[in-house]
C-alpha cells in the first residue's frame, strides 16, 4: 500500500484531498545569510507570518500542500512541522536541488572536480538518505523530489540532478516535481527523466503556465507526464488571463486528468526585505496562497469549466501523482 510522507508522518493517497501542488513557506536564495542587513532567522516569527497568509485556505477546504523548497533554498522541516501542526493541513516537503544558477552547487562541484565523488551518484545517495532515513536529525522524510533547470538549456550539473532524481524516484516511488525557467525546457526535462527510468505518471513538469505556446504544452503532455499551472498571480511573468485562456483550451481538448494548479507563493523570503518597484508590485498584487480560490476558479467557471474538472485537477490528479494509478 502506498504511503505519502508528510512532515508529521505518513498518510494514504486518499487522505490528500484538495491539494496545492507547488508552494513555499520560507525561501532563502543563496547569499541572504551573508547579508549583514538580513533579518535574523526567527522560526516562530516566520511561522506566524506564514500562518497568517495560509489561514484563508481552511475555509476553501485545502487539506494538503506540497512545499517545493529544495534543501539549497533553506528548506526548514521544523518550520514546516510547526505550521502543519498549527494549521492542521498536511505539508509534504521535498528533497532535491534548485537550478545551477540559483542553487548551492559549490560543494558538489568541488568534490566532482577533485574526483572525490561523481555528482550524479552523490546527489542520488543524498536523496536516498533523506527518503529512507530522514532529513538531518529529524524523523521527517520528504514526499517529493524537486528538480530544476535554467533558461533555455539543461547544464551538465542539472542533467546530473535529473538523472539522480529519476533513479531515486524509480527506486522509491516518490514523484518528481520540476521547476522550469520562463517556460523553457519542459519537453527536455520530461524526455530525460523518462529516459532515465522515471515513471511518467509520477512526474509533474512545473511552471508550464509560463509558456503560452500550445505546441510547447503538447510536446510535454504527449510524453504522458502531468503538468502544473502553478504560477497563478505571478503576472510579472505572464498575465493570468493568458494562463487561463491556455488552461481552458487544454481542458477543452481532454487534458483534465493531467493538469494541476498552484501559485508558487512564498510565505516569507529570507533576507533584508524590501519592496518591488511600483509597476512590478502591481503585477503581483493578487499573488497569495489563496489567489486560485478567490480569482482563478471563478474565472474558469465563467469560461465553462465544470466543478468536476476542477475537482479532478485539485484532488484526483495530486493523488494519482503520488499513487501512480
Ligand atoms: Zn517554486
Amino acid at each position: 500500500m502506498i504511503k505519502i510522507n508528510t512532515v508529521l508522518g505518513t498518510i494514504s493517497p486518499e487522505a490528500l484531498g484538495l491539494t496545492l501542488v507547488h508552494e513555499h513557506m520560507a525561501v532563502g536564495f543563496p547569499g541572504w545569510e551573508c547579508d549583514p542587513l538580513s533579518r535574523p532567522y526567527d522560526r516562530k516569527q516566520i511561522a506566524q507570518l506564514c500562518l497568517k497568509s495560509l489561514e484563508p485556505l481552511k475555509a476553501y477546504g485545502v487539506q494538503s500542500i506540497i512545499d517545493a523548497t529544495p534543501p539549497d533554498l533553506d528548506r526548514d522541516v521544523d518550520l514546516l512541522k510547526e505550521i502543519s501542526e498549527k494549521l492542521q493541513i498536511n505539508i509534504i516537503c521535498s528533497t532535491g536541488r534548485y537550478t545551477e544558477d540559483m542553487g548551492k552547487w559549490a560543494y558538489l562541484r568541488q568534490r566532482s572536480k577533485s574526483r572525490i565523488g561523481r555528482m550524479d551518484q552523490e546527489l542520488y545517495e543524498g536523496f536516498m538518505q533523506e527518503i529512507t532515513k530522514g532529513i538531518g536529525l529529524s524523523a521527517v522524510k520528504p514526499g517529493a523530489i524537486k528538480v530544476a533547470t535554467g533558461l533555455n538549456g539543461i547544464s551538465p550539473v542539472e542533467e546530473a540532478l535529473l538523472r539522480a532524481a529519476a533513479r531515486a524516484g524509480k527506486e522509491t516511488g516518490l514523484p518528481i516535481i520540476t521547476h522550469t525557467e520562463a517556460g523553457t525546457m519542459g519537453p527536455e526535462q520530461a524526455a530525460l527523466l523518462i529516459k532515465e527510468g522515471a515513471d511518467p505518471k509520477r512526474i509533474m513538469i512545473g511552471h508550464m503556465c509560463g509558456n503560452p505556446s500550445l505546441s510547447y504544452q503538447m510536446s510535454v503532455l504527449s510524453q504522458g507526464v502531468h503538468i502544473a499551472f502553478d504560477r497563478f498571480g505571478l503576472e510579472l511573468f505572464l498575465p493570468d488571463r493568458v494562463r487561463i485562456a491556455m488552461l481552458v483550451g487544454l481542458l477543452g481538448v481532454g487534458y483534465t486528468d493531467r493538469i494541476m494548479m498552484s501559485q508558487d507563493f512564498m510565505g516569507c523570503v529570507l533576507g533584508r526585505g524590501g519592496r518591488l518597484p511600483e509597476e512590478a508590485g502591481q503585477k503581483v498584487a493578487n499573488w497569495s496562497f489563496s489567489h486560485i480560490f478567490g480569482h482563478i476558479l471563478p474565472a474558469l467557471k465563467q469560461a465553462g469549466i465544470r466543478d468536476e474538472q476542477i475537482r479532478t485537477m485539485m484532488i484526483d490528479n495530486p493523488r494519482r501523482l503520488f499513487s501512480g494509478e
